[in-house]
């Protein structure tokens, strides 16, 4: 017999713009392919950078179209963020979630907000850069934005940091291999909680408080 499926846990990354939320992300999940997890992948109304593939990235819509999501109630949440729209496809996070594959969001705090709402379970993690410095030379080393991009973002970093307290974890991304393995920590116990291990381990369970007499 096969276990019944629990549910996947939904996880929120955020933090701001070049504190390292996509290659955290990314690099759990290199590491643990065979392992249950993804990442949804946004709709936003930005423009590509270059090397962002559609469908990869992001899905790159226009306003247009991406209002006509929002009429049509497709998103599990969106917000408009550095003066373009970005929102997480609600089909994509139910079905996933039902399949019992973990799901993280890579969104900002307002769509954090509305994420919680809709699934109080959803475990959120904040990531702070060392310092004010070491996020501008990240986002220069990235070499994606331009200086007026980086100069706005900078800019808006300490309002976004401002969110921090909303989150169930802080994390304080100076040494890239420990913040990843802090991150491993929080998604692995977040799996042992008893609600989701009584659903795997039900028949398990029944044998065990069985009464044999
Ligand atoms: P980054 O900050 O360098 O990663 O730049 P991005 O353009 O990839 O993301 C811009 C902002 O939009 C970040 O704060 C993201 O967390 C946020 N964001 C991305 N996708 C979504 C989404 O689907 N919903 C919401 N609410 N925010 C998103
Ligand atoms: P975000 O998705 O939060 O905007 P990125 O993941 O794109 O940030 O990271 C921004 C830049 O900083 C990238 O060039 C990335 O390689 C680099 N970076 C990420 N984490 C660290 C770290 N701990 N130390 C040094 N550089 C880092
Ligand atoms: P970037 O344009 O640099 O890829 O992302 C800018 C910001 O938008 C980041 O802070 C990112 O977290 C946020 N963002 C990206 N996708 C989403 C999304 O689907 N929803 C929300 N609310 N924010 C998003």
């Amino acid at each position: 017999m096969t276990a019944p499926i629990a549910s996947g846990n939904l996880f929120i990354l955020a933090a701001p713009s070049g504190a390292g939320k996509s290659s955290l992300i990314r690099a759990l999940l290199e590491r643990h392919s065979n392992d249950s997890m993804q990442v949804s992948v946004s709709c936003t109304t930005r423009a590509p950078r270059p090397g962002e593939v559609d469908g990869v990235h992001y899905h790159f819509l226009s306003e247009a179209e991406f209002k006509a999501k929002i009429e049509n109630n497709e998103f599990y949440e969106w917000a408009h963020v550095f003066g373009n729209y970005y929102g997480t496809s609600r089909v994509y996070i139910e079905q996933t979630l039902a399949q019992g594959i973990d799901v993280f969001l890579d969104i900002d705090w307002q769509g954090a907000r509305q994420v919680r709402e809709a699934n109080p379970q959803t475990q959120s993690i904040f990531i702070v850069p060392p310092s004010l410095e070491a996020l501008e030379q990240r986002l220069r080393a990235r070499g994606q934005d331009s200086e007026e991009v980086i100069a706005s973002r900078m800019a808006k970093a300490q309002a976004e940091m401002s969110h921090y307290h909303e989150f169930n974890y802080l994390l304080v991304n100076d040494k890239f291999e420990q913040t990843l393995a802090q991150l491993e920590h929080i998604v692995f116990a977040q799996r042992l909680k008893v609600g989701l291990q009584q659903v795997r381990h039900a028949a398990k369970i029944k044998d065990l408080l069985a009464n044999d007499g």
